[in-house]
């Protein structure tokens, strides 16, 4: 039962990541709380993210594994994809999710409004010609893919829609050097499309340690991705034949049939009627936030993409979490930025967390670096030549782990549990009186005794 004047405590704008949690909890210690969602339930991770996204990682995989069974024994297997089947199953799974997502909401009293929300001020939004009034405000709308505006940019499709294309593109090019650009080259590539990757610097994932980068790069175009840095389209032309030829800034050309675009994404503001409420935002336009993710306008709240800071689901997951127990449950909760753990799910998979070396450079006076460069036992039988890397850096003074990375199989899987070690504070001599399990790849976190000269 709502306590105050208003229709709902809280109304939430976005049905993401962000505002599907902040909802629930919040409805979980007796809130009346409503939900408005314009598009799909869920938000970009279960629809056009990481959900459907790592679907398609596993898909790309088989092509490999295949090969590799032959090593052990394995033969007769005629590998052959079918792009329609792995697209229409993926569909149906986020449909799943999408009720998933609806009955939960359901089940914890939350009220969803189907439709777009727009401020007509600050305690009111309008959906579909329907007004509704909250005591509180939840901006959680998130992100929208951006593409420069050059000539044929209009040909250039983005991650929205690559999940879903008619037809499998037997060429791509994808243009970009973040997460999304590195994990769908890896997609594309392991279902066995031609793969062309262009970034416009001289080395890609760019925040990452360098070390990383450059290994990462050098197996990437190892196992088949024509990557290419300091590589840009000036124009794209479509051809006589449907297909797409990109003109490059040094005067070459590609051929191809699908063109991603993974330049980044934009805080997706468009049309909720700001010109009504006083709404600050920061300089590269998302919104601004103070303490408890308060608005400059005090009863409007914002958090996940639409914010400032890192972009990914656990980011802002936790952050509607600490948002509905400080309002509805008198606890005051913070989100802890720091050692934030993420993965590229790119072939190999990339691993990270704490602080790159360069980063742990100009943190620390002296700092320690163990790596480790080896060929899996996987790939010995099975014949890939395939590297993987580990990476430790260490605070010396202190003997404190502050940043942990790798490059190889499984990797998001391996520095999830070294997280919880590094958030625990500990040190490497911790790390060294650890007991492997053995044979894995993660034990070398255990067994890395010399350091780097
Ligand atoms: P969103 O999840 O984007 O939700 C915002 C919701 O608001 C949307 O449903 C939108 O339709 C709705 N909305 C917007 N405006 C309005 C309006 N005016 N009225 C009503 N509804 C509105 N992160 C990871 O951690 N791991 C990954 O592997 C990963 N992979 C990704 C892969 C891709 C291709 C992409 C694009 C992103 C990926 N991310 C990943 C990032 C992750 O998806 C986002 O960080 C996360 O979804 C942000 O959550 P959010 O709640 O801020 O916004
Ligand atoms: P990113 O910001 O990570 O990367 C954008 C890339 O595009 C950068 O390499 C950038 O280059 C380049 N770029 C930007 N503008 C241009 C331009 N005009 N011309 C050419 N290149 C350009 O964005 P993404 O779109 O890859 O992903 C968005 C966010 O979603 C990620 O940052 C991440 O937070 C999240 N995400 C997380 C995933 C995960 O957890 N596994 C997977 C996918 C997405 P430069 O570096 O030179 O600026």
């Amino acid at each position: 039962m709502s306590t105050t004047a208003y229709d709902f405590d809280l109304l939430v704008i976005g049905a993401g990541s962000g505002g599907v949690r902040a909802s629930r909890i919040a409805a979980s210690f007796g809130a009346k709380v409503a939900v408005v969602e314009d598009r799909y339930m869920g938000g970009t991770c279960v629809n056009v993210g990481c959900v459907p996204k790592k679907l398609y990682v596993y898909a790309s995989q088989y092509n490999n594994a295949f090969k590799d069974s032959q090593g052990f024994g394995w033969s007769g297997t005629t590998a052959k994809f079918d792009w329609s089947t792995l697209r229409d199953n993926k569909t149906k799974e986020i449909s799943r999710l999408n009720n998933v997502y609806d009955n939960m909401l359901n089940n914890a009293g939350v009220e969803v409004i189907h439709g777009r929300g727009r401020f007509v001020d600050k305690h009111t939004v309008v959906v579909n010609n329907q007004t509704y009034t909250a005591e509180r405000i939840l901006i959680a709308t998130g992100s929208w893919p951006y593409i420069p505006n050059f000539p044929g940019s209009e040909y250039a499709i983005t991650s929205n829609e690559i999940f879903d294309l008619a037809d499998f593109p037997k060429r791509i090019v994808v243009v970009g050097g973040g997460y999304i650009a590195v994990e769908f080259a890896g997609i594309f590539n392991g279902l066995g499309a031609q793969t062309t990757q262009l970034y416009r610097g001289p080395l890609f994932l760019r925040g990452f340690d360098r070390d990383i980068r450059e290994f990462a790069a050098k197996e990437i175009s190892a196992s088949g991705v024509d990557l290419r840095f300091n590589s840009n389209i000036a124009a794209i032309e479509k051809q006589s034949d449907g297909s797409l030829k990109a003109l490059l800034e040094d005067g070459s050309s590609i051929e191809a049939d699908t063109i991603l675009y993974a330049t980044g994404r934009k805080p997706n503001l468009q049309d909720l009627g700001f010109d009504n409420i006083n709404i600050e935002l920061d300089d590269n336009g998302t919104i601004k936030t103070g303490e408890n993710f308060q608005t400059s306008e005090d009863n409007i709240y914002a958090l996940g993409d639409i914010t400032a800071g890192m972009d990914l689901t656990p980011v802002a997951l936790a952050e509607g979490m600490a948002l509905a127990k400080t309002l509805y449950n008198n606890e005051k909760i913070t989100v802890d930025y720091n050692t934030i753990p993420t993965a590229v799910f790119c072939q190999p998979n990339i691993g990270t967390c704490g602080l790159s070396e360069e980063a742990a450079k100009e943190k620390y006076s002296d700092i320690t670096v163990y790596e480790s460069n080896f060929r899996a036992m996987k790939h010995t039988v099975g014949g890939r030549t395939e590297r993987t890397y580990l990476k430790m850096i260490v605070a010396t003074k202190t003997d404190r782990v502050v940043g942990i990375h790798m490059v190889g199989e499984d990797a998001g899987e391996i520095i999830q549990g070294m997280a919880v070690a590094m958030k625990a504070g500990a040190t490497k001599a911790i790390f060294d009186s650890t007991l492997g399990i053995h044979p894995t790849t993660a034990e070398e976190f255990v067994t890395m005794r010399d350091p780097r000269a």
